[in-house]
């Protein structure tokens, strides 16, 4: 087990996190990519290179650091972006790392300008130049760090600045994961929880689970907990889509909140084009929300589509909501 625990996931969701690269399901290319880097890192006994990681939430990125800890045998620090408030929080974390440690910022996007300063050369030459006193008492003081591996993790990439996505070799993107793969992950997590789970079952969770591990395991929760009641412990098909169904979990994965934006558009906003700010206005929801976690999977699914004025609901949102999609005049901009 690792040593890193992170504070913002519940017991449940550590008792499932895979332990092991074989046990992470999915992401072919980002998990290929990142053994190649872990075995050049370890055969030429350097520490490893820094690494990006992107994606909504919880596909796995905190999962994935840690595994890459665990690959080179690293000690791993947690911490994120808004955590760091000031220059003395970073030189505090940065002082208490050890040789080869993996530091793992989360939300690294949200870094304060300020403080991605201190970061760089502490990335790129191990070094803190930390300025004491102000005005003409100030000073710099120069520590020297030993050489670590940052391991960055965003929701939104786009909000990088482009010296901090420079510091970085080329990202690893994390895609939403297909039903296949997530009947995998709920097979396993049904393994590790003692639920007895068939395949059927376990699609039925999967494909209810916007393409999210993090969401599917929620799911299995409640299905579990509704077959111990309702159905002698056994999770089949039938008996987890009544038990979603109990929740009014959307057949095709799609949350309340996803509902609700796609509704927003279409009566408030006669199917768009509108910007995402005055969409969370309508939804009452914040803005950075929509886009981290609801806007990339409606337009995975193709029921939102970005222009250049704004987003625009496509004809499966229409029908999505029993509605019939406009005929003419919004069809050039379904492109
Ligand atoms: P993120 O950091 O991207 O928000 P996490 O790494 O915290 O996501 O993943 C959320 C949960 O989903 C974890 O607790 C883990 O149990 C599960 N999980 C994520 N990816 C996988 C995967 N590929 N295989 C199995 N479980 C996964």
């Amino acid at each position: 087990m690792n040593p890193a625990l992170n504070e913002a996931d519940s017991p449940f969701d550590l008792a499932l996190r895979p332990g092991d690269f074989s046990e992470f399901h999915g992401q072919a290319k980002v998990k290929e990519q990142l053994l190649v880097m872990v075995e050049a890192a370890k055969m030429r006994n350097e520490p490893l290179d820094h690494v990006l990681l992107c994606g909504p939430p919880g596909l796995g990125k905190t999962t994935l650091a840690n595994l890459i800890a665990n690959a080179v045998g690293s000690r791993l620090h947690t911490t994120s972006g808004p955590q760091i408030e000031r220059a003395g929080d970073l030189a505090g974390i940065l002082t208490n790392l050890q040789e080869r440690d993996l530091l793992f910022i989360d939300e690294i996007h949200r870094l304060h300008p300020s403080i991605e300063e201190y970061l760089y050369p502490a990335i790129e030459d191990f070094r803190l130049d930390i300025i004491i006193d102000q005005g003409p008492k100030a000073r710099t003081i120069r520590l020297d760090l030993p050489p670590f591996t940052l391991v960055g993790a965003t929701t939104r990439s786009g909000m990088l600045t482009a010296p901090m996505r420079s510091r970085f070799g080329i990202p690893n993107r994390l895609d939403y994961y297909s039903a296949e793969e997530l009947r995998h992950i709920l097979l396993r997590s049904a393994r590790l929880l003692g639920v007895t789970m068939d395949e059927g079952g376990a699609h039925e969770i999967a494909r209810r689970a916007r393409g999210t591990p993090r969401i599917a395991n929620h799911l299995l929760r409640w299905v579990r907990d509704y077959a111990q009641v309702k159905a002698q412990n056994i999770v089949s098909e039938d008996v987890a889509r009544q038990a979603l169904t109990m929740r009014d979990i959307d057949e095709s994965g799609l949350d309340e909140m996803d509902t609700r934006i796609l509704e927003a558009v279409i009566h408030k906003f006669e199917g768009g084009p509108v910007g995402m700010g005055s969409v969370a206005v309508a939804v009452g929801e914040d803005a950075s929300t929509l886009e981290d976690v609801h806007e990339p999977y409606l337009v995975m699914q193709g029921y939102l589509k970005r222009t250049p004025r704004g987003r625009v609901a496509m004809p499966a949102a229409y029908r999505k909501l029993g509605l019939a999609p406009p005929l003419s005049g919004q069809a050039d901009l379904f492109g």
